[in-house]
């Protein structure tokens, strides 16, 4: 087959990759009915946590149970399947906890290399889950948005303890920031203030449930949600960007005794002690458990009661990969769906 390969920095390449197979019995192999370019995927190509090139891409994906291995038990060839980016056997006692994510037997999918036509799953049983039945093609871009960007936004708002009449901010306006809106309107809040400068994404933000937009960053930003929160601060705060600027503006724009989900992947963040000490402020974050969420996610999709796959603004074939990275890094795409 072929697939995405990034041969170092703004150089992905779609090239002859082996045909994945089954390795171990717990493997599945799936048929892809799409993938896409992730956010996260844009440090590697941009030459920032430079891996050992040249190195498949892709950890997003979707799609038919081609085969799965002699003990796989819940999994059947035939099915339609969503899986996290951890591959995770959701049986350990983190994965119990709710926090697959860390399970001690993850597997980071981006190993396989979701952005092909096929994909080998690890530990099918407990990473992949099956829709109701054959999803409509419409269906497919929010079952794909599942498998990361909504499932990291609504972590996210989770962990930020978003609550029916509450004020939520989202700093981020990337996919997951806007998967950040819709999971926040989804659990009731009654504020949502999305903090963006780029006109497409607010109109989304707004489209999702944002009743809000701020456009001002940093101080001014913080200064601003301050006026619209009585000099409070927000009750919940989703950050989805992984800098130091996103994650203090975070941690101001939060009232005493308010969580903050932090979502976005931390590159060189580093926390001021006293100031932390006195925010006040509960935090957590990490790689999203999304697999403890797909189920419920996967439902509201086939219920039509969400539309995450809004998010994807650009479609084009796998083969055209490259160009879908390229409008990802400058910005002309909010994120990018592959159709192998
Ligand atoms: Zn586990």
């Amino acid at each position: 087959m072929r697939g995405a390969i990034l041969y170092g920095p703004r150089d992905v390449r779609f090239e002859e990759r082996p045909d994945p197979k089954i390795i171990e019995p717990t493997d599945a192999i799936l048929k892809l009915s799409a993938t896409c370019v992730c956010g996260s995927d844009l440090w590697p190509y941009r030459g920032i946590d430079a891996p050992a090139y040249p190195t498949p891409m892709g950890h997003e994906y979707c799609g038919i149970v081609e085969e799965v291995g002699s003990a796989v038990r819940n999994i059947k060839p035939g099915q339609f399947v969503v899986g996290s980016f951890f591959a995770s056997d959701n049986t350990c006692p983190i994965c119990q906890a709710g926090y697959q994510s860390r399970c001690v037997d993850a597997r980071l999918m981006g190993a396989e290399g979701a952005q092909a036509p096929w994909l080998r799953v690890p530990l099918a049983d407990g990473t992949l889950v099956a829709t109701p039945d054959i999803p409509s093609d419409d269906l497919i871009p929010s079952l794909l948005a599942t498998s990361d960007v909504f499932g990291t936004g609504w972590f996210a708002a989770d962990a930020a303890d978003v609550q029916p009449g509450k004020t939520v901010v989202v700093v981020g306006d990337g996919a997951v920031g806007l998967c950040g809106v819709i999971a926040a309107r989804q659990m009731g809040a009654e504020r949502i203030i999305m903090m963006s400068h780029h006109e497409t994404r607010q109109k989304l933000a707004l489209e999702f449930g944002a009743t809000d937009i701020v456009t001002e960053r940093g101080d001014k930003g913080v200064a601003r949600i301050k006026d619209m929160t009585d000099g409070l601060g927000a009750h919940s705060v989703i950050e989805a960007v992984g800098t130091q600027e996103a994650m203090m503006q975070s941690i101001r724009s939060t009232r005493p005794g308010g969580h903050i989900g932090f979502v976005g992947v931390s590159h060189g963040v580093q926390l001021p002690g006293e100031e932390l000490f006195f925010a006040e402020v509960h935090l957590l974050g990490g790689p999203a458990p999304v697999r403890r969420y797909l189920p419920e996610l996967i439902d509201l999709v086939w219920k039509r009661q969400v539309n995450p796959g809004k998010v994807f603004d650009l479609t084009l074939p796998l083969d055209q990969v490259a160009e879908a990275y390229r409008a990802m890094d400058e910005r002309r795409a909010i994120k990018a769906l592959l159709r192998p």
